[in-house]
């Protein structure tokens, strides 16, 4: 570890983000395990009902403050920040792969993609703040007017805390409102070493109280907070959005995944296999548009497959510090998780074609082999968010069977098809049945559009103007310049009472 991350991560242990400062938190504390080293590399603590109370009262003062600049200052503030953002990418970065083990070149990314997030919405927010619409009464001037929510709560998971915060911080920021982030207990340390880009604006506007489910559902429930955007499993965003609905707070909500990969034979199959084994196992497949289940056509079944276990073969593992493609799996508990899903399919009859193992040379730290499986559609592992490693793959003979196929799952978050014959490519895209439909080029996302799931994958959109209405709310504004009777008002004339 560089000494600089090492001093950095023992001043933010047991610490919390709040009106500006770090502050010493008083609950009980947590070990973060290095998932490379299984060694302690941080605490962090749980925020008390007091902090939390501290936190939001300090959050209702600034974005008051802030929502009180012009819009012209906020946008200039907000890129300040996507500046600093850049700027501290590669320490943050660093403290991110010791705690949830990526390899540094993604964790580096993520600071460069929440600025680049920042820098859209902070132009996309002055660009209107509501709409005039054609007056009802003559004279007058009827207006919808964007205005922001108040506190809004984020709550993140830990695999890609910096860009999944950035996106969520960037539109809540934009549109006026003050953001408290809950992080994940894998990477408490990451989103508080990150604190440092956020210092040009006012204190309070965006706090951290580390913790676990108990202090996510705390600042939920809070009466002083006002919407909620949640990135994490289904099971954690129902608990939220239940909590969240008994104060009607308008919810956002990035659930699991169980993304489908198409392959059809007018695809060049030895770039599809390498486009495959990036959105297979990317961060070990922890990433909620991994490619988790792939329907492959009967004619380039077997070139695929064997294309895709020489590319599986080929990913380097080891520590994200150093030159791999692989790191760990973020905690024991994921990787156990993983082995479960594994030994389950093949005693439903999946062939293991490589991996589905530890790593021999690496006996300490969490790392699992990329794993290509031959299986068939009823298989659980097809049924099921495995975030893992893993690239179960399914033979499909028609384009048909393979829509229907990848259309049979509760979630609906991404799909990619990979075929060169424009129809096909059309059909995918107007029948899956997920928030995003990716053709030949898997895993890509861009600020201006709208990103977002379907089903049980949740409710809401990131991204793009929809992302920003998010976090705005509408007034309707009635103007009449002069103070005049209006011919509706009492008395009302005889001759339209009821003429029995
Ligand atoms: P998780 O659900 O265990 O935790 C996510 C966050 O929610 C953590 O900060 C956790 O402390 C908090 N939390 C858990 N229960 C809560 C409760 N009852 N109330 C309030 N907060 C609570 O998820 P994870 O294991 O950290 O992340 C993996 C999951 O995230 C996967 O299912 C993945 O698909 C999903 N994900 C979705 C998207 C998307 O955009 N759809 C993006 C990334 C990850």
């Amino acid at each position: 570890m560089s000494s600089d991350v090492t001093v950095l991560m023992a001043n933010l242990s047991g610490q919390h983000f709040i009106d500006g400062v770090l502050v010493a938190g008083e609950g009980p504390t947590t070990p973060v395990i290095d998932p490379a080293t299984e060694q302690i590399c941080a605490v962090f603590a749980e925020a008390t009902t007091a902090e939390i109370d501290t936190a939001v009262a300090a959050a209702m003062r600034a974005q008051r403050a802030w929502w009180a600049l012009s819009a012209l200052e906020r946008t200039e503030a907000l890129h300040e920040v996507a500046t600093a953002l850049a700027e501290v990418a590669p320490l943050v970065g660093e403290v991110m792969t010791r705690e949830m083990g990526k390899p540094f070149v993604e964790s580096n990314w993520e600071g460069g993609t929440s600025a680049s997030s920042l820098r859209y919405y902070a132009e996309l927010a002055r660009h209107d703040q509501g709409r005039v619409a054609g007056a009802a009464l003559p004279g007058q001037t009827h207006l919808t007017l964007k205005e922001p929510l108040g506190t809004v709560v984020s709550i993140v998971p830990f695999n890609f805390p910096v860009l999944l915060f950035g996106w969520q911080a960037a539109a809540s920021l934009a549109a006026g409102n003050a953001v408290i982030v809950k992080p994940s207990e894998l990477t408490p340390m990451t989103l508080l070493a990150l604190m440092e880009a956020f210092s040009v604006l006012p204190p309070g506007l965006v706090q951290v109280l580390t913790g676990g489910a108990e202090v996510g559902a705390a600042l939920v429930g809070h009466p002083d907070t006002h919407a909620v955007a949640f990135t994490g499993s289904v099971t954690a965003a129902q608990a939220v959005a239940r909590t969240a609905a008994e104060r009607f707070k308008p919810v956002l909500i990035e659930a699991s995944g169980n993304d489908p990969f198409i392959v059809m034979p007018s695809a060049p199959i030895d770039m599809v296999a390498r486009g495959a084994a990036f959105a297979a196992f990317l961060n070990c497949g922890q990433v909620c548009t991994s490619a988790e289940r792939f329907y492959v056509h009967d004619d380039v079944f077997d070139e695929f497959v064997e294309g895709l276990v020489i590319e599986a073969r080929s990913l380097r593992l080891g520590s994200g510090l150093e030159r791999v493609d692989l790191g760990p799996m973020a905690s024991e508990r994921e990787r156990q998780r993983v082995e479960a899903i594994v030994a389950r399919a093949v005693e439903q009859g999946a062939a293991v074609l490589c991996g589905g193992k530890r790593p021999e040379a690496l006996p300490t730290g969490w790392f699992y082999e990329p794993t290509v499986l031959e299986v068939t559609h009823e298989m659980d592992l097809m049924h099921g968010e495995t975030f893992g490693p893993l690239a179960p793959v399914c033979r499909v003979s028609s384009l048909d069977e393979a829509i229907a196929l990848a259309n049979d799952s509760e979630v609906g978050l991404g799909a990619n098809i990979y075929t060169e014959d424009l129809a096909e490519a059309f059909r995918a895209v107007h029948e899956l049945e997920t928030g995003i439909v990716w053709v030949n080029t898997p895993l890509n996302d861009n600020d201006a559009v709208a990103f977002g799931g379907r089903k049980l994958t949740g409710s809401g959109r990131e991204l793009g103007i929809e992302g920003l209405e998010q976090f705005r709310r509408s007034k309707m504004v009635m103007i009449a310049p002069e103070a005049r009777p209006d011919p509706e008002w009492f008395p009302y004339a005889d001759e339209d009472a009821f003429p029995g």
